[in-house]
């Protein structure tokens, strides 16, 4: 053994090792739960099929990863499913790049996208990955949108909807960010066309009261949650207005009703069209509609008004002035609000702007204006339905064929799915769909006469919103049973969803939805409609504190790093580098940590495991160092609660930075012994590579190629018992468990 050469650590060799014997093995395919055995269902997010993985979806999946080992490592059954969010703008305006098909450019990317995972050794169940593009997967997308269609969810109206002159299509509000589209950054503007809406508004207020119950959800998700709800409280009176109509009004300023100065109206209030009631009113409503002012024209002080010329008896009596603006959507919805000069900037700014309404009075602190009669206590949200049809050819074509007579006829669910074609090259001007006859012409499924399909199709987060069941269905049953098969009721809801801080909308109408499904019956069994038992949304990845992004030419490249430095150092230093609620401002800094850490933990244990066998036992020298040991034990002891605490919370850099400690307190014991007798007894060995092999246990979810390496060679671990259990000798309960019994 003493002739052995120092094994170097040749990460690409060790990881290749690990990776086939895992491959070969099954090890990361979903089990079948036990009686009695936890079923965790770990989803981490769906990327969009770009090519190439960049550094946020290798964080994300880091962090999903570590969970899903961990828990495993505790016996727990595990399900670390994966599928791409493959149809939308992003895939297909590649493809009119590169003048292929977006269904090859997706599968090209797909598999290179896989591969890269592969190599990063994140262990999802591979067998069980699905692409949202798929006829088997998109015919879901088409039940789902007739069943919501069947519940009165989904509806259609010719409405003013965010166009993208650039993207050529329709947006949905939250795809609006600024005034400007979430895709291209530039500006978008209002215009009318009939459009598919997924109405949520029935769903709000459960959404909200689950938020606040919400276990094992961390704060920048719940953040997110209440953000895109944008509830205001406050207080609603009805009003009297001219012959006999009377209107409802809401203001979140209860202590200064009195002092309210005219009232303003949505454009999408249901009554707005009594109150518009003049020829020329309605006309400058409908430029106001369709005329197609920004959106980054919504505050105060540039965003239209109409006045209506109308008025109304205020609540402490006086006439208000009635006017309709878009401001009362992005404040509170499509409702009717007071305007309170005297308390609300926003409301003074508007004052400025009107003939009809005077700020003139102020409200001193402290003071209040007499309650008005007949004010209850009212919310109001700023979450509204959305469109989700777009005028681009790759995507869930949507199940509707327009009849002359009938009108719009859903297809028939046994002639699901409606297959869009695959051979389909978008141009980017128009949609080629509306183009294809082969695609457009069919018999109305109502009265069998000629008629046209729908030729827009369903926008991809529509497709999201259920992109996390698919996972929890083998592969082999998704054509017949993909919402009702019996291993639903074992994964879902899940257990935790770990995704970037971007994804707040579409996680809030997954929750929309699944609480739509469980009223429909599918998803009975999810009580509280909640598809996410626990949630971790992470910040991104930057570099030099901006943005990565070709154009400033500081992409950090996974690739580049997997192959100069290995995998487990790429994980290793993207959870040391950051706590998920901060942002990463990637550096080669906490490479070069990571790699050292490897690399000094393999030669250490690789040469203490080497020397073990020619120490000699000597009872009186096992006698004088065994407070050392104790030491040890009781360190290793405490490292190993941290560290269980840690990684039950997902804060992996905390876990990270406690295992590093616990390699310096192993070394330390060592240092102390040798201080003390010169040299280790068999003993003091023996202890010290216990607590090496503890060391390895604790690292594997994080490094656990490496980790595995370490287990075999430390001869406490023989191939057949990896992946190891997680160490047991001090019963700590996981967080996650401990919150929510302790509520
Ligand atoms: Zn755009
Ligand atoms: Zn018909």
């Amino acid at each position: 053994m003493t002739s052995k050469a120092k094994p170097t650590y040749d990460a690409a060799r060790i990881e290749a090792a690990r990776q086939a014997v895992w491959e070969k093995r099954g090890d990361y395919l979903a089990p079948r739960p036990a009686d009695g055995q936890d079923r965790v269902y770990v989803k981490p997010s769906s990327p969009f099929t770009s090519g190439n993985l960049h550094m946020g979806h290798v964080r994300d999946y880091s962090i999903g990863d570590a969970y899903a080992r961990f828990r495993r490592a505790r016996g727990d059954a595990v399900l670390l499913g994966f599928g791409f969010d493959a149809f939308g703008l992003p895939a297909e305006l590649a493809a009119i790049e590169r003048q292929e098909p977006p269904a090859e450019w997706v599968a090209e990317c797909g598999e290179r996208m896989l591969g890269q995972m592969k190599r990063l050794g994140f262990s999802f169940d591979y067998d069980r990955v699905f692409y949202s593009s798929d006829e088997g997967q998109y015919r879901w997308s088409q039940w789902l949108f007739l069943t919501l269609l069947d519940a009165g969810l989904i509806y259609r109206e010719d409405t003013p909807v965010d166009w993208c002159d650039t993207c050529q299509t329709t947006l949905a509000s939250i795809q609006v960010e600024d005034g400007r589209c979430w895709r291209c950054h530039n500006e978008v503007r209002l215009i009318r066309r009939p459009t598919w809406f997924l109405r949520i508004t029935p769903y709000l207020e459960e959404n909200d009261r689950n938020t606040e119950g919400l276990q094992n959800w961390d704060d920048l998700s719940l953040a997110t949650q209440r953000y895109i709800l944008g509830r205001s409280d406050g207080v609603e009176l009805d009003l009297e207005g001219p012959e006999g109509r009377s209107l409802t009004v809401f203001s979140p300023h209860r202590q200064a009703l009195g002092l309210a100065r005219f009232v303003l109206l949505s454009p999408r209030h249901p009554e707005v069209e009594a109150w518009a009631g003049a020829q020329e009113v309605r006309e400058e409503l409908e430029r106001m509609r369709s005329g197609g002012w920004e959106r980054s024209a919504r505050d105060a002080r540039s965003v239209p008004i109409v006045d209506t010329g109308a008025s109304i008896a205020g609540p402490a009596g006086e006439e208000l002035p009635v006017f309709v603006s878009p401001l009362v959507d992005a404040r509170y919805g499509p409702t009717a609000a007071l305007g309170v000069p005297a308390v609300d900037e926003a409301d003074r700014e508007l004052a400025g702007r009107m003939d009809r309404a005077v700020a003139d009075e102020e409200l001193g602190e402290g003071e209040e204006t007499p309650p008005a009669p007949g004010a209850r206590e009212a919310k109001r949200y700023r979450a509204n339905d959305f469109s989700i049809s777009r005028q681009r050819s790759w995507g869930t074509p949507i199940p509707i064929i327009h009849c002359e007579q009938c009108g719009p006829v859903p297809v028939p669910e046994a002639e699901l799915p409606v297959v869009l074609p695959r051979d389909i090259k978008p141009t980017g001007e128009g949609n080629p769909l509306a183009e294809r006859p082969d695609f457009v012409d069919a018999a109305c499924p109502r009265c069998g006469a000629a008629a046209k399909r729908e030729t827009d199709t369903l926008d991809c987060h529509f497709d999201a919103l259920w992109l996390w069941v698919p996972a929890a269905v083998p592969p082999a049953d998704r054509d017949e049973r993909m919402f009702t098969h019996p291993d639903l009721r074992e994964w879902l809801p899940a257990e935790r969803l770990v995704a970037g801080n971007d994804s707040g909308g579409f996680v809030f109408d997954q929750r929309v939805v699944t609480k739509a499904l469980r009223d429909i019956g599918p998803f009975s069994f999810i009580g509280d409609g909640e598809p996410f038992a626990g949630c971790l949304f992470h910040e991104m990845v930057i570099a030099d504190g901006r943005k990565m992004s070709k154009h400033l030419g500081n992409v950090v490249n996974p690739d580049e790093l997997v192959a100069a430095h290995g995998a487990d150092t790429v994980r290793l230093a993207v959870l040391y580098a950051a706590g998920p609620a901060k942002t990463l401002n990637w550096s080669d800094g906490a490479v070069r940590f990571a790699s050292r850490f490897l690399r000094n933990l393999w030669i250490y244990t690789h040469d203490r495991v080497a020397a073990l066998e020619g120490v000699a036992h000597d009872p009186e020298a096992a006698a004088d160092t065994e407070h050392l040991r104790d030491r040890l034990r009781k360190w290793c002891e405490n490292g190993l609660a941290r560290i269980t605490e840690d990684v039950g919370d997902l804060q992996m850099h905390k876990a990270v930075r406690n295992i590093t400690r616990l390699l310096e307190r192993v070394q330390d014991f060592e240092k102390r012994v040798v201080k003390r007798r010169g040299q280790l007894d068999r003993a003091d060995a023996e202890a010290q590579i216990a607590a090496l092999a503890l060391l390895a246990q604790v690292l594997a979810p994080f490094a656990p190629h490496t980790a595995e390496e370490l287990l075999l060679a430390s001869g406490r671990f023989g191939e057949g018992e990896l992946p190891a259990p997680w160490p047991g000798s001090v019963a700590i309960p996981v967080a996650a468990d401990s919150a929510a019994t302790a509520s």
